[in-house]
C-alpha cells in the first residue's frame, strides 16, 4: 500500500483523485473495535497497519458519519469493491447484475393492475416479524441496532400505505374526471372541477415523490445488504 492511498484491495482512491466528498480516516485505536474491523477487513487488505493505514469514506454507510462527517467511534467499513474471480462478493455483484435485468425485463412486461396485485399477494404470504414495532420510534423511523429484516419490513409497510394513498388519488382523479366531462357544457362549474383535477394530480404527485423517497431508502438499505 502506497502512502496516501486507500488500505482496501480494488479501491482506487488515493489523496490525488479522492474529490472533495471522499476523507481518509485512521484506524480504531481501542481493541474491541481493532477486533471488529479485522474481522472484516482481514481479507481485503493485504497489509493492515493500526498505525498507518488509512480507509476512505467510500466504504463507510452513511449512518456511519456525525454532522461533520467525521467517522462515529463505532463505524464499521461495509461497503466494498468487487474482488477477484474468487471472490464471494463479485459471485453476488454478477449474480445481482443478471437478475436484476432479467427482473427488469419481467417487471416491464407487467400492467400496472397485475404489479398491484402480485405484491399484494406477496405482501400476505410474508410474515410480520412479532415484535416490529419493539425496533420503531414513534415518527416510524427504525432504531438504529434493529435487524435488518424489521428495517425491510418498515420500509415495505411504508410502500403499501403510500400504494394505497396513491390509488385512492387516482381514483379520486378518475372520478374528478368523469364529472368534469359531464359539466364541460356548464363552464363555470367546470373551471371549478377543473381546479380540483389540479388539485388532485399535485396531491399524486407528492405521493409519488414521497414513495421514490422510500424506494431510494430501500436501495441504500439493499446495497448495504448486498455489500456484507
Ligand atoms: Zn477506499
Amino acid at each position: 500500500m502506497a502512502p496516501g492511498n486507500c488500505v482496501v484491495k480494488g479501491c482506487k482512491t488515493t489523496l490525488f483523485n479522492k474529490g472533495l466528498a471522499t476523507n481518509f480516516h485512521p484506524c480504531p485505536t481501542s481493541l474491541e473495535m481493532r477486533n471488529r474491523w479485522l474481522q472484516i477487513l482481514k481479507n481485503r487488505c493485504t497489509i493492515l497497519d493500526w498505525a498507518k493505514s488509512r480507509i476512505c469514506s467510500k466504504h463507510f454507510e452513511n449512518k456511519h458519519f456525525d454532522a461533520q462527517r467525521k467517522l462515529k467511534p463505532n463505524a464499521i467499513p461495509t461497503l466494498f469493491p468487487a474482488m477477484g474471480p474468487d471472490s464471494a462478493s463479485k459471485t453476488i455483484a454478477k449474480n445481482t447484475n443478471t437478475s436484476s435485468s432479467k427482473l427488469d425485463k419481467a417487471l416491464s412486461r407487467m400492467t400496472q393492475s397485475e404489479l398491484m396485485s402480485d405484491i399484494k399477494l406477496t405482501l400476505v404470504r410474508m410474515k410480520e416479524p412479532i415484535n416490529l414495532s419493539v425496533f420503531v420510534y414513534d415518527d416510524i423511523k427504525c432504531l438504529p441496532d434493529a435487524p435488518m429484516e424489521a428495517k425491510l419490513w418498515v420500509l415495505i409497510k411504508k410502500q403499501e400505505y403510500l400504494n394505497n394513498m396513491l390509488t385512492e388519488a387516482v381514483v379520486k382523479s378518475n372520478k374528478n374526471l368523469e364529472n368534469l366531462q359531464k359539466n364541460m357544457t356548464d363552464t363555470k362549474s367546470g373551471r371549478k372541477e377543473m381546479e380540483q383535477n389540479i388539485e388532485n394530480y399535485k396531491y399524486v404527485i407528492k405521493c409519488l415523490q414521497e414513495k421514490q423517497a422510500t424506494l431510494e431508502e430501500q436501495v441504500e438499505i439493499l446495497t448495504a445488504v448486498e455489500a456484507r
